[in-house]
């Protein structure tokens, strides 16, 4: 389903975005995941995905989607070396929660860098060449907070309702060049992100959740693919939830 297409998936060394690249390396796409920290994480997903499919072509680029020069030049030369990109996985995003009234400026904006303006980077330096070929699929990864609100997250939550507001808009302008604009919500999933939280909360949401579990990356991942193929072909500025219910 994915033969010679290319996938750029950001944040993509752990967590949600590593299961993105390990289920497309299923398929016989072409993936290359970003990160910022650490080369040993990424050579490790890297790895991962070899195995999967020994005759893939896998590769990782570092930069930090946050810097805009740094992620134009970082595209340019995926595009140059590649000579396109089909599909393009926003998802790196971080967490800097703090109840509203001790946030500190540093919080609220360290977050909208990266979870906002890393989006805008990443597909403002890529959406030319999609184009260019008339075809194009973006996926960017939102949250159940951004639809319900979660204390501590005023900063986070802010960012993942934006990420609607693009996703539609982007849809409009880019439709009638074959390209698909969507996003995915999830719930609570398991990774650094919610490993953090204290029991006590994981308890509560647990309760609230109607499937009584957290979802796995691979959950997400499953989905990120359905929106990357041609089977979602007349799905465009849609926001897919999983979250086994927890808020529909
Ligand atoms: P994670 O912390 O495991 O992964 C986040 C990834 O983003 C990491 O690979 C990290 O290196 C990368 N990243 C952070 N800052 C970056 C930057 N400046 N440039 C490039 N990469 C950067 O968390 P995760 O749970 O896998 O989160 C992935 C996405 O899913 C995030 O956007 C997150 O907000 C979203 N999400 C997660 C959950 C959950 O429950 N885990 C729920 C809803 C949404």
């Amino acid at each position: 389903m994915f033969d010679n297409k290319i996938v750029l998936v950001t944040g993509g060394s752990r967590g949600i975005g590593k299961a993105v690249g390990l289920e497309f390396a299923k398929t016989n796409a072409t993936v290359l995941i970003n990160y910022t920290s650490s080369d040993d994480a990424a050579n490790k997903a890297i790895e991962e995905m070899k195995k999967i499919n020994p005759n893939g072509t896998f590769e990782s680029f570092k930069f930090d989607v946050s810097n805009y020069q740094e992620t134009e030049n970082e595209i340019k030369h995926i595009l140059d070396k590649y000579s396109k990109i089909d599909i393009l996985v926003n998802n790196a995003g971080i967490t800097r929660d703090s109840l509203f009234m001790r946030m500190k400026e540093s919080q609220w904006d360290e977050v909208f860098e990266v979870n906002i303006k890393g989006i805008f980077n990443c597909t403002k330096s890529v959406v030319r060449s999609m184009v260019k070929n008339q075809y194009g699929k973006i996926i960017s990864i939102s949250s159940v907070v951004g639809e319900m609100g979660n204390p501590g997250q005023a900063n986070y939550s802010s960012t993942k309702s934006a990420i609607y507001g693009f996703t539609k808009s982007l849809a409009k302008e880019l439709g009638s060049k074959n390209i698909n604009v969507n996003a995915i919500s999830p719930g609570f999933i398991e990774t650094d992100i919610t490993d953090v939280l204290p029991d006590s909360i994981k308890t509560k949401y647990m309760e609230m959740i109607p499937l009584a579990k957290f979802g796995l990356p691979e959950d997400v991942a499953k989905s990120v693919l359905f929106l990357a193929s041609d089977d979602s072909s007349y799905i465009t500025g849609e926001v897919l939830k999983i979250n086994g219910g927890l808020y529909t």
